[in-house]
């Protein structure tokens, strides 16, 4: 049976609903094509059992240091399953929420893997279904390298599908995702190790940030091995052995989690028989309107490599549907100064272009201020992770082109200065803004003397301290 409608959406995860929903609400004929529950990876295997998970270890610290503030807690230990029960009733909530709505929203839902047959058709379990539209936001999925015994790590889906607490990990990758894994066992009670091949965690960041943070887990009693480039798992008696390139191997895991990247879902999706051009890193190439090369194909999301994040893709989603249904001509995504979070312990937040980013584009005529500090959340413990802020300013009107935050409650912070930064704010204008006290986020608007000026000042980086010394 053949049918018609205005607008599929192939994939039925962040980008597939936001875009299906708008056109819905614009009057349209929509149908989503989902192989598993809706609500793709963000509310399946990412930000949603991730944050709970991650509020589970923020509450196991808050017992740990409540102690010095007189909080005499009786904690008896931590109860994984609990966790992961509570986590799942609340994720199939959502789940069955997203199946109401749709519904309601006069979405058709169809359920199983589809496949583009031409530029106007998709199949599904042998039904063709033809649209005037097509979206493709298959998402991603973990990559898992192959190597020797890879087999015997698991991945960040296998992660969320534990149902005993892990005692001794190690996760594999210094990006987002190694980095919040490993900060979420380790406030749990597990012992951790995180190796990443890079010299730096999180190397897409803010040097600052990496440093700190790799400083921050250390404290917390994370095993780090920075430049390890993992060549073989191996089991032996004593667990799993992770087996480098070059050096000593790393023994007795009984869990190993790669998180070494993602890869996007396109195979077996037709992108052959439709003529959808990929780039050479498998994601599909778009246009800043989402378009593909062939006409009434469109991509969003994760599945186009381009800032995959949850906003990311709803925002595409739903510029895409007013754009084709609701008379928006030309409007599109603005993908420049994405804020993100990355949910360590404490947590790390980035708005904007990082130092090195920065001087690239303006070269030396950047102004970068800088602070470092114990926050009072953990003024009466002996220990505490350490919080640090920068700001990258351009230009003489010192434009604000970057902020790096990596603390306790950056992560609720970042949102409003990252409106600010894309207003165009200066330096002054933060000057000028009345700070809020006691707070970690009165730093930002009390900066005073900075790390690096511009050439044309005659001071960079580092001399003033010379000049100084
Ligand atoms: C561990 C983890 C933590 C994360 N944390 C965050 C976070 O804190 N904040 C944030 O913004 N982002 C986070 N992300 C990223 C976020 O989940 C993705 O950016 C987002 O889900 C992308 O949405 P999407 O619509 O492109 O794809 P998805 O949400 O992945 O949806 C794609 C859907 O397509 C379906 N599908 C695939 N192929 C087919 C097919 N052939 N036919 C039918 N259906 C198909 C899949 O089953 C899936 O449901 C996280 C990701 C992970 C893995």
């Amino acid at each position: 049976m053949s049918r018609n409608y205005d607008l599929i959406a192939l994939g039925g995860g962040s980008g597939g609903l936001a875009v299906a929903e708008q056109a819905a609400q614009l009057g349209k004929r929509v149908a989503v094509i989902e192989a598993n529950r809706l609500g793709g990876t963000c509310v399946n295997q990412g930000c949603v059992p991730k944050k709970v998970m991650w509020y589970a270890a923020h509450l196991a610290e808050a017992a740990r240091d409540g102690a010095a503030f007189g909080v005499r807690a009786d904690v008896q230990g931590f109860d994984w399953s609990a966790l992961v029960a509570g986590r799942d009733r609340y994720v199939a909530n959502i789940n069955d929420y997203w199946d109401g709505y749709a519904s309601q929203q006069g979405i058709e839902r169809i359920a199983g893997l589809g496949r583009l047959v031409d530029a106007n058709t998709v199949e599904v379990a042998g039904t063709r279904y033809s649209a005037d539209h097509i979206v493709i936001a298959t998402g991603g999925r973990p990559l898992v390298p192959r190597l020797p015994g890879a087999e015997l790590g698991i991945d960040s889906d296998g992660f969320f599908a534990l149902k005993q607490q892990p005692r001794r990990v190690a996760v594999i990758g210094g990006g987002y995702i190694g980095v919040e894994l490993a900060g979420v066992l380790r406030a749990l009670g597990s012992k951790v190790t995180l190796v990443a091949l890079e010299q730096r965690l999180l190397w897409a960041f803010d040097p600052m940030i990496g440093e700190t943070l790799a400083e921050n887990l250390g404290e917390a009693g994370v095993r780090l091995h920075l430049g390890f480039e993992v060549a073989a798992l191996e089991r032996h008696e004593d667990g799993i052995r992770l087996r480098p390139k070059a050096g000593k191997p790393l023994c007795g895991f009984d869990t190993v989690i790669w998180a070494v990247g993602r890869v996007a879902n396109t195979s077996g999706l037709g992108l052959d028989a439709a003529g959808v051009a990929m780039n050479p890193n498998g994601t599909i190439a778009t246009d800043d309107l989402q378009q593909t090369n062939v006409a009434g194909i469109y991509a969003i999301g994760d599945v186009t490599g381009r800032e995959p994040l949850t906003p990311v893709a709803i925002a595409a989603g739903r510029r895409l549907a007013r754009r084709l249904f609701g008379g928006e001509v030309g409007l599109t995504l603005d993908y420049r100064d994405v804020p993100t979070v990355v949910f360590a312990h404490p947590p790390v937040a980035r708005v904007g272009l990082t130092e090195p980013e920065a001087q690239a584009r303006y070269g030396d005529d950047l102004t970068v201020y800088e602070t470092r500090f114990r926050p009072m959340r953990y003024a009466l413990n002996d220990r505490g992770p350490t919080t640090a802020m920068k700001l990258v300013c351009a230009g003489p009107q010192e434009r604000v082109v970057g902020i790096h935050l990596i603390g306790d409650g950056v992560d609720e912070m970042l949102q409003g200065f990252a409106v600010a930064l894309k207003m165009g704010a200066t330096k002054a204008d933060l000057d000028a803004t009345v700070a809020i006290h006691p707070t970690a986020s009165e730093e930002l608007v009390t900066l005073r003397d900075p790390v690096r000026r511009p050439a044309s000042q005659g001071v960079r980086r580092g001399e003033r301290e010379v000049a100084a010394a």
